[in-house]
């Protein structure tokens, strides 16, 4: 059985989606592109957006990784300006949108407000209590490797619906089998059954 990687960033992995890096080249696989807060520059913003846009093909799944991030040094109004911009972007082009997020998860939930499309939080790592805001408001939570050794992480997993998670590797190399099967220990359900669930969420998320 394969696994669908929901972010990655390894450009030889082709079944799952490829966050691409700033700048570069889409490949013919399935991957996501976007500004992340970290290559935000400043003096050349409309360069940055002209790249983002003019590389929105067939293969792109979702814009993104785009987000808020408190511990870069980029302005946080710069951030919110380019996080909107690329919101905007997704309701144009009717593409999900992947959201990196360091401690400003209240600010990404009122931002989510203007967002027409499909939001994802990948690599969630937080609390239950966020968890539960952040499902409240229709968010998906895409969880990796914490999963596999983080108790309180995997008492999240439990109370996150199926029909909400997606599963990935990010910048980490494992076997993404060992976290489906986790996940799927933790739900109590097959890995065949997992499986589906996840390949149905990306149907709907592709669909608006
Ligand atoms: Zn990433």
């Amino acid at each position: 059985m394969d696994f669908f990687d929901f972010h990655h960033h390894k450009k030889n992995n082709l079944y799952g989606i490829y966050n691409i890096d700033f700048g570069t080249v889409p490949p013919d696989s399935p991957y996501s592109i976007g500004i992340h807060p970290k290559d935000i520059a400043v003096g050349s913003i409309e360069e940055q957006f002209g790249w983002l846009e003019s590389n929105i093909s067939e293969n792109c799944l979702a814009i993104g990784e785009c987000g808020l991030d408190s511990i870069v040094s980029i302005p946080q109004n710069i951030q919110e300006q380019i996080f909107q911009r690329q919101i905007m972007i997704s309701n144009e082009v009717k593409k999900p949108l992947i959201i990196h997020c360091v401690r400003k998860f209240y600010e990404v939930i009122s931002f989510k407000k203007k967002a027409e499309q499909a939001v994802i939080i990948h690599g969630f790592n937080k609390k239950q209590r966020i968890a539960e805001d952040l499902l409240k408001n229709n968010f998906y939570l895409s969880f990796g490797k914490a999963v596999l050794y983080h108790l309180s992480l995997q008492d999240i997993v439990r109370s996150t619906p199926l029909n909400r998670m997606f599963l990935e590797t990010d910048n980490e190399y494992f076997n993404i089998e060992e976290l489906y099967s986790k996940v799927s220990e933790l739900k109590g359900i097959s890995l065949e059954k997992l499986n589906e669930h996840i390949l149905e969420n990306l149907d709907t998320i592709k669909n608006g």
